[in-house]
């Protein structure tokens, strides 16, 4: 059920949003999905079409765009992304490095009339 709360906090970030910009219709959200953030699209899809009925941003498409996931590396200072299931640097293969981002999810953009 995390992602209807997800989808809950969007819809409840974008409609009153879009109402105080007198948008008629919203058409896409784009958003950001970190890969260790858990969040399966197609749960996403699912609940976003439910909960968005009967608003304005009914029938509107919810675009989500995979975020790297970034690591810092404190023994060779590597800095820069690493694949979703690799869990060692890629350039010294230390498993001591710090992960700077890739867990969150965001709203990047709204494209309304
Ligand atoms: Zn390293």
């Amino acid at each position: 059920m995390h992602e209807l709360a997800i989808v809950e906090g969007i819809l409840g970030t974008v409609i009153p949003e879009a109402e105080k910009h007198q948008v008629k219709k919203i058409l896409n959200i784009n958003m950001r999905i970190g890969e260790l953030s858990g969040v399966v699209e197609s749960c996403m899809q699912e609940y976003f079409s439910i909960a968005s009925a009967g608003t304005i941003a009914e029938g509107s498409k919810l675009i989500l765009k995979p975020s790297p996931i970034k690591i810092n590396c404190p023994d060779c200072g590597y800095d820069g992304t690493i694949k979703k299931g690799q869990y060692a640097c890629p350039e010294c293969g230390s498993f001591r490095f710090k992960i700077l981002s890739g867990r969150e999810y965001y709203i990047e953009s709204i494209e309304a009339e």
